[in-house]
């Protein structure tokens, strides 16, 4: 079985020129010269009659879909004259096109209490709080967020810029994971917080980490460069600072992404 595939490097270049923008930025190009549209379900949660809609949309208007490991669906193979189309049929289903820019981005949630035997605290609540009140702040680097209802971390928590894991009780917080080339777990920031403090201790984060960031960077670097230590008392005295502001700012990040055409927005780039 031959699996090698020789790289496409005016695609690669284009892509990582399109990965400089600032904010919201929705898939490009493929490689067999389609595209792709990115849809969100918050906590990666569907019902039927989501997938009904969504299945008529990928017989419509593209080649299938791939689940892929943030818990969205891409719907990949969208021809070009057919783009525009099925974005506002994607639209027009309730579905969110979601970012791979540089944001807050969805809330990966594992099922949790309501659902796993190990689970310790209940996720899909505090996952679509989270994704209401941050998604779609404009960040220096993408920024991920994860929820797991127990020690386990099926969310992959300790991989991702903030997660909390279940314990009894409330919720244990940790910063600075990440995947890529030079993957880094996540360090403790507090070992019990209960739910209601989970988001002010996550807008405490988004400020000191959006105040200290170097352009471009993620945050597992930007505390390698600080220290965790001087960052967490840093979030520590944010903690009562009221957050409204990016809760106004998330918000109209995700109008503004809502109103792009992608397709413009991937031929501008
Ligand atoms: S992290 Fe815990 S609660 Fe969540 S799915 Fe895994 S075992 Fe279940």
């Amino acid at each position: 079985m031959d699996t090698s595939a020789p790289l496409d490097k005016k695609l690669r270049d284009a892509t990582i020129n399109r990965k400089k923008r600032p904010g919201f930025r929705c898939l490009g190009k493929q490689r067999d010269g389609n595209y792709a549209i990115m849809i969100g379900a918050v906590t990666g949660t569907v019902n039927g009659d989501q997938l009904m809609k969504l299945a008529d949309i990928v017989i419509k208007y593209a080649a299938g879909g791939h689940f892929t490991t943030a818990q969205s669906m891409v719907i990949v193979g969208i021809k070009e004259e057919n783009f525009n189309d099925a974005q506002q049929a994607i639209v027009k289903a309730g579905f969110d096109i979601r970012s791979i820019g540089r944001d807050v981005r969805q809330v990966k949630c594992c099922a949790g209490a309501n659902l796993s035997p190990f689970g310790l605290q209940k996720t899909p609540p505090l996952g679509q709080e989270l994704e209401a009140m941050f998604r779609g702040l404009p960040m220096p680097m993408k920024f991920k967020i994860s929820v797991s209802g127990c020690p386990n971390c099926c969310a992959n928590t300790m991989l991702n810029d903030f997660g909390v894991h279940g314990v009894m009780n409330g919720w244990k917080v940790f910063i600075g994971g990440k995947m890529g080339t030079k993957p880094a777990i996540a360090q403790e920031l507090a070992k019990l917080v209960i739910t209601d403090d989970v988001p002010r201790y996550l807008a405490a984060v988004l400020r000191v980490y959006r105040e200290h960031a170097e352009p471009n960077e993620r945050l597992s670097k930007t505390l390698s460069r600080i220290g965790l230590e001087a960052f967490k008392s840093e979030v520590t005295a944010h903690l009562d600072t009221p957050f409204d502001d990016f809760i106004k700012e998330a918000e109209n990040a995700r109008e503004t992404a809502k109103k792009a055409t992608c397709i413009e927005h991937i031929k501008l780039q």
